[in-house]
């Protein structure tokens, strides 16, 4: 069999304090692979420049000149980590027959591309990186992840437990991702649905070498947010159930005044009439909101604005 070309596509956000740490890194876990024969030599570093306002695309050239094995784009304005992503999958997918997507902080530990390339070797189309503790995360990002991991699964939608984007993907996944159209990308939610065989490979999950995490509370929120509407409706049908439940309960607090009524005991104050009005102004509102959600959610799909734009490209050298 030839050996396949590994693509590794690597998101970069305002990354200059950390890039010229992790690079050669990066570089030198590719030309490993390849002296060991693990891999083509027309393998590739591609960096995705997510619109960074600092050095980072500066650093990118500069590496791309050093040598053959890297190259980068860059996109036309800060996309988020998702939509970079996907932007390097899918300028990668003539090329490469492997994509592996890693973070460039260091993160993510490089040792384990040579499993990921041996699962894929051994017929796995997708490979999950999986982390094998969270140590490195507070106390807070754990007992959030592990709330979010709980509810997608009480909503029906099954994710892969402590994987973010560190994966490999084979070229008939990509090919098939990009017939995914759908503007509001939450990808580790997506490619299961792909199917296909896959394997996991666990890794642990390092402190980031420099520089700072762009994924504060609101980020997080809104990636969590996406990931359910894009994977279940079942939100817009709990706001069914609970339209129901407060139906039924406002049918018995009915029979209960008129009980009261005819048997001469009515119900003195309006405390009673007054939660009433509040537990379904309550319900009103927060089953708008769900619903308004999906319809936002509607909205940009209908539109299918491109998920990204490229406005450079470093320049490709003859290998
Ligand atoms: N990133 C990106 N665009 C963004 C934010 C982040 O391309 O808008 C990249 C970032 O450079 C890094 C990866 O996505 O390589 C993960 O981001 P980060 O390390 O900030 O997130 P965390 O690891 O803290 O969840
Ligand atoms: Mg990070």
């Amino acid at each position: 069999m030839d050996l396949p070309i590994l693509y590794l596509v690597i998101p970069c956000y305002n990354e200059a304090k950390v890039l010229p740490q992790t690079h050669p890194l990066f570089l030198n876990k590719i030309r490993n692979l390849i002296q060991a024969a693990k891999i083509s030599p027309l393998s590739q570093i591609m960096y995705v420049d997510d619109g960074s306002k600092d050095k980072t695309w500066d650093l990118i050239e500069g590496f791309s000149m050093e040598n053959h094995h890297t190259q980068g784009i860059s996109q036309s304005r800060n996309r988020g980590h998702q939509n970079a992503i996907f932007a390097g999958m899918m300028e990668a997918r003539e090329q490469a027959d492997i994509v592996i997507t890693i973070d460039c902080d260091g993160q993510d530990d490089i040792n384990c591309i040579d499993q990921m390339v041996a699962a894929y070797q051994n017929g796995s189309d997708i490979v999950y990186g999986v982390r094998s503790n969270r140590k490195s995360d507070t106390w807070f990002k754990r007992s959030s992840a592990q709330l979010f991991y709980k509810l997608m699964a009480f909503l029906g939608a099954d994710t892969i437990y402590n994987h973010a984007d560190y994966r490999l993907l084979s070229k008939r996944v990509l090919n098939e991702l990009s017939n995914y159209k759908e503007v509001n990308l939450y990808l580790r939610g997506l490619i299961p649905l792909i199917g296909f065989n896959y394997s996991v490979v666990e890794y642990e999950r390092y402190e980031r070498m420099e520089g700072e995490s762009h994924y504060p509370l609101s980020k997080m929120l809104t990636l969590a947010f996406d990931g359910i509407t894009s994977l279940s409706i079942k939100p817009i049908r709990l706001v069914t159930l609970m339209g129901a439940f407060a139906t039924l309960l406002s049918l018995l607090l009915i029979i209960w005044v008129f009980y009261g009524y005819w048997t001469d005991n009515t119900v003195a104050g309006w405390a009673s009439t007054y939660i009433v009005v509040c537990f379904m102004g309550g319900i009103q509102l927060l089953s708008i909101g769900v619903i308004g959600e999906y319809i936002g959610k509607i909205y940009l799909e209908v539109k299918a604005r491109p998920k990204y734009i490229i406005a450079k490209r470093t320049q490709k050298e003859e290998i």
